[in-house]
This record gives structure tokens, sequence and C-alpha cells, in this order.
């Protein structure tokens, strides 16, 4: 019989993260993954750490990104200790920039709206601006220097975070797929597998990604859905790209400044269901978008294309928390922000297994708001 403290239904960047945490406290922990660990939308991810919202319904997770933003040294400092392999994280803020519309003034809402949210945004004179980004393009109106953004190698980071669980004693079993959850009355003690067997564990753990809701009996608090993003790596031997550099049309992410350079380049936003699929008009968005932000790149080696699923939700929060099953915790539904939440996604859930308690109000992600939404829901009908 396989025993555990705590069982962790997924082997990506967030599963993984809580391992770390939680393999530290001493805990007999196992993270389950139905392929190999570490191939579905962590592999796939850009590795912007920005806690800046993408849209209105994102600004209730400005505190959180904040929280985690502040968590990424130390964070990645532990994983490497541990673990002895890089991560690739960088310093040095990214370059938001403005190239369609009225320029000004969506500066100004911006530059407004971070300070807002207690974010650091400095309006940059474009002559500034391509100062610090000398291969910025002719396209652009106007731009904000963002200096507390950071960014990371997701791939690179992810292996080095399961590569620091198990070093803290976490059992990684890869081609293990958690079929349904073993209820006992109204208590979680376990995971069964497609293959017939039984995990035990007081604690489980669903971070199974955008397939959480896959889990009959987890699918009513974690309601979440595929959101597919297309991606590519440009090998160019220009000038250097040093910032992340962001449009509303799409973003660069350089991977080191060696010449010559990698630099990451996305992402579509598509309701494709499960299927993973490169496609011609998806390469051509992203790489439109890639060459007005930086023209020299249009003579750049495509060296890779690939695509991943975000774990979306209905609200595009993330689903952090237990529920009324006793034992059973959720840490999914971090869509677009995955990479940045996880060293704050691990300390909460480590906080709640371990102590009972979380340094930080998570209630707004709680997973117990579809269910109270589908009874108001009720209620009204
Ligand atoms: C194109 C793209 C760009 C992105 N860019 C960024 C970015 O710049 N910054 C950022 O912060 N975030 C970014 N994200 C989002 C980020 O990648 C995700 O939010 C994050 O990776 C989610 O991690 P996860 O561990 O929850 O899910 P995943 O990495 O998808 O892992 C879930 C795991 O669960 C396993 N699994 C599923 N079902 C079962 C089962 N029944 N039994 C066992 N195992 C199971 C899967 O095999 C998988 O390995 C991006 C995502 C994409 C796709």
């Amino acid at each position: 019989m396989k025993t555990y403290d705590v069982v962790i239904v997924g082997g990506g960047i967030i599963g993984g993260s809580i391992a770390f945490d939680l393999a530290g406290r001493n805990l007999r922990v196992a993270v389950l993954d139905r392929e190999e660990l570490m191939r579905e939308a962590s592999w796939a991810a850009a590795g912007m750490l920005s806690p800046a919202p993408d849209c209105p319904s994102a600004i209730p997770l400005v505190p959180l990104g904040r929280a985690s933003l502040s968590l990424y040294p130390k964070f990645v400092g532990a994983v490497e200790d541990a673990s002895g392999e890089r991560t690739g994280f960088r310093t040095g803020g990214a370059l938001e920039v403005i190239c369609h519309g009225d320029a000004e003034r969506e500066l100004s809402t911006l530059v407004a709206l971070h300070h807002g949210l207690g974010l650091a945004c400095e309006p940059l004179p474009l002559d500034e601006a391509r100062r610090m980004e000398p291969a910025l393009g002719r396209d652009a109106r106007a731009a904000a220097f963002l200096p507390d953004e950071c960014s990371v190698e997701p791939r690179a980071l992810t292996a080095a975070v399961l590569a620091a669980a198990a070093s803290a004693g976490a059992a990684l079993c890869p081609g293990v797929e958690a079929a349904s959850l073993a209820l006992e009355a109204n208590k979680c003690v376990g995971v069964k597998t497609s293959a017939g067997e039984t995990f035990h564990a007081a604690h489980v753990v669903l971070a199974a990604g955008c397939w959480s809701s896959q889990i009959l009996e987890a699918a009513p608090y974690a309601p979440t859905l595929p959101v597919r993003g297309q991606m590519a790596a440009l090998r160019h031997s220009g000038r250097p790209i040093r910032h992340v550099l962001r449009s509303e049309r799409g973003y660069l992410v350089p991977r080191g400044e060696e010449s010559p350079q990698t630099v990451v380049v996305g992402s579509t936003i598509e309701n494709a269901g499960f299927e993973k699929r490169v496609t011609s008009g998806g390469i051509e968005k992203i790489l439109s978008a890639a060459n007005e932000l930086a023209p020299e790149l249009a003579k750049a080696e495509i060296i890779e294309t690939w695509c991943g699923l975000r774990p979306g939700t209905p609200d595009q929060l993330p689903i952090l928390g237990p529920v009324e099953i006793e034992g059973l915790v959720f840490a999914t539904g971090h869509y677009r922000n995955g990479i940045l939440l996880a060293p704050v996604t691990a300390k909460l859930i480590g906080e709640w297994i371990a102590e009972r308690r979380t340094s930080l109000d998570w209630e707004a992600f709680s997973p117990m708001r579809f269910l109270r939404a589908n009874a108001d829901r009720s209620a009204t009908a």
C-alpha cells in the first residue's frame, strides 16, 4: 500500500513548487503525473514575471502577483541550491510599448492604473526607450518602463523545481494518472489511479492544470478550461534585446544576451478545446507582433514553434484552498500567471497543510465560490 502525508496530482510548476515546499517541512509527498513530468503549460510558458493586470478581471490578482514576485529571488535561490540547476531568472524590468491608437492617452491610463495598484511604472520619452532598447521599432508611439518586472526560463525552472522537490525527499511518479479521488464519507483519503492502484494520503492537492475539471469529484470546485497559446523561439545576431518588450499585440522575452540571441515570442489566446496544434494563422499573428516591436527580428531564424494549454477559469482567477471535503485542497486555474504565482501558491498551500493558517487572505480565490455561485443561481431561478 502506498501511503503519504500528501499526494499532489499534477507535475507542472504548481505541483512541483508545492512538493518542494511540503517536502522541506518533512512531510512525505508524492507527485503524480499521467505523462512525463512538466510537459504541459509550464513547459510552454514564456516566463514573464509580471503582476500587472492584462484586463480588468485580473485586477483582484495583483496583490497575489506582487507577493509572489517579491518571493521570487529567495525561491529561485532555494531551488537552485537544492537542485544544482539554473532557472534563468533575470531582473531588469520590462518595456510596455504602445504602437496604435491614441498612444499618449493610453500611456497615461497605463501609468495611472499601475500607480493605483502600487506597481512601479515610468513613462519614457521614445528616444530614452530606444536608448534602453536600440532594436525598438519605428512604430512605437509611446513607452513605459516597468522596473520591477523579471523573467525566468520556465522549462529550466520547472525541471529545477522538480529536482529540488526530489532532493528534499518527494517521490516523483510520472505515468501515473489520477482517475478519481478516494472518498470516505466527507473525507478525501487519497487518489485512485487509472491502473487501479490507490495512493493513500491525509491530504490531496489537485494541481492538474486545465485538466483539473476532468476529475469528476473535483469538477464542481475547479471548472478549469483550456486556453491555447502559441509560441515561437527566434535566433538572431542583431542588437541584443535586453528587456522583456510588450505591446497590445504580443511580447518578446530575451533568453540571455549573447549573440546569436534566442528570443521567445508570443502568444495567442484561443479557445480550441484540448487540441494542441500550432497553426499558420497563430504563428503569423505572433511573428507580426514581434516584428512590429523589433523589426530586425524579421531576419531571425525560427528555431522552434510550440503551443500549450493555459488553465483558464470562468472568472480568470486562480482556484486556491480547501473545500468542504476534508483533506482536499486545490491549486489550479492559474491561467496566464502560473509561473509568476508558483512561489506564493506553494507558500500558501504549504502553510495551510502544515499549519492550518495562511499568511495572506486567499478567500477571493476559494474553490467554494463556484458552488456558491451555482447555489445563488438556483435560488433566483
Ligand atoms: C503559451 C503560454 C505562455 C505563458 N506565459 C506565461 C508567462 O509568461 N508567465 C506566467 O506566469 N505564466 C505564463 N503562462 C501560464 C503558465 O504556464 C500556467 O499558468 C502554469 O504553467 C500552470 O501550471 P500548472 O502546474 O498548474 O499546469 P501544467 O503545467 O499544465 O501541469 C499540469 C500537470 O497535470 C498533469 N495532469 C493532468 N491531469 C492529470 C491526471 N488526471 N493525473 C495526473 N496528472 C495529471 C498534466 O500532465 C500536467 O503535467 C503561459 C502559458 C502558456 C500556454
